[in-house]
């Protein structure tokens, strides 16, 4: 995976996935869901993320209350330690990751806490959530950053005659 010749891509595409998500806003097509789902899954089975990883290299999931308590758990540490040595509160006081990469990744892009990764990780990139119009501005940041979210992109301008 090339992750400089996404990014390029992506920045070239900026500003019409943009247009496309505030397109697809205003008129919140009935099948958008389900659409998107089946980009979703065309992109994972051309991106394999163990060749990628580039979420969990340059940007932090949020973690949450629970996350600490099951991680801490799995990792046989007091949930306070565990915050001590890895997390932050954010300006939105949200807990976040004080390192990129995330200190759990790998250098074979594997995750060391997979089976109890935080739910923002497990969720991550949410282009199979319902109601995907609600995150279709946050979608316009990821595509910079996830490239299945580029190939979802990239589909919906296809599906939808929107201008590339
Ligand atoms: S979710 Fe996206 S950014 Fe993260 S590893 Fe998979 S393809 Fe890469
Ligand atoms: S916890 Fe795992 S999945 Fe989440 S960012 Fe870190 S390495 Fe990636």
């Amino acid at each position: 995976m090339d992750l400089n010749k996404h990014k390029q891509f992506a920045l070239e595409h900026l500003k019409s996935n943009k247009k496309l998500a505030q397109t697809l806003i205003k008129r919140k097509p009935k099948d958008l869901d389900r659409i998107t789902a089946d980009l979703h899954v065309d992109a994972f089975d051309e991106i394999d993320c163990l060749d990628c990883a580039n979420c969990c290299k340059s940007i932090s999931p949020i973690v949450t209350d629970k996350d600490i308590q099951r991680i801490a758990k799995h990792l046989r540490k007091k949930p306070s330690d565990l915050v001590e040595e890895y997390l932050y509160l954010d300006n939105e006081g949200d807990y976040v990751f004080k390192s990129q990469p995330c200190p759990f990744l790998g250098s074979d892009n594997y995750c060391s806490i997979y089976s109890v990764r935080p739910k923002a990780c497990a969720e991550y990139p949410h282009t199979d959530r319902q109601k995907f119009y609600q995150l279709l501005n946050l979608s316009v940041k990821n595509t910079t950053i996830c490239p299945a979210v580029s190939h979802v992109f990239e589909g919906l301008k296809e599906n939808y005659n929107i201008k590339k």
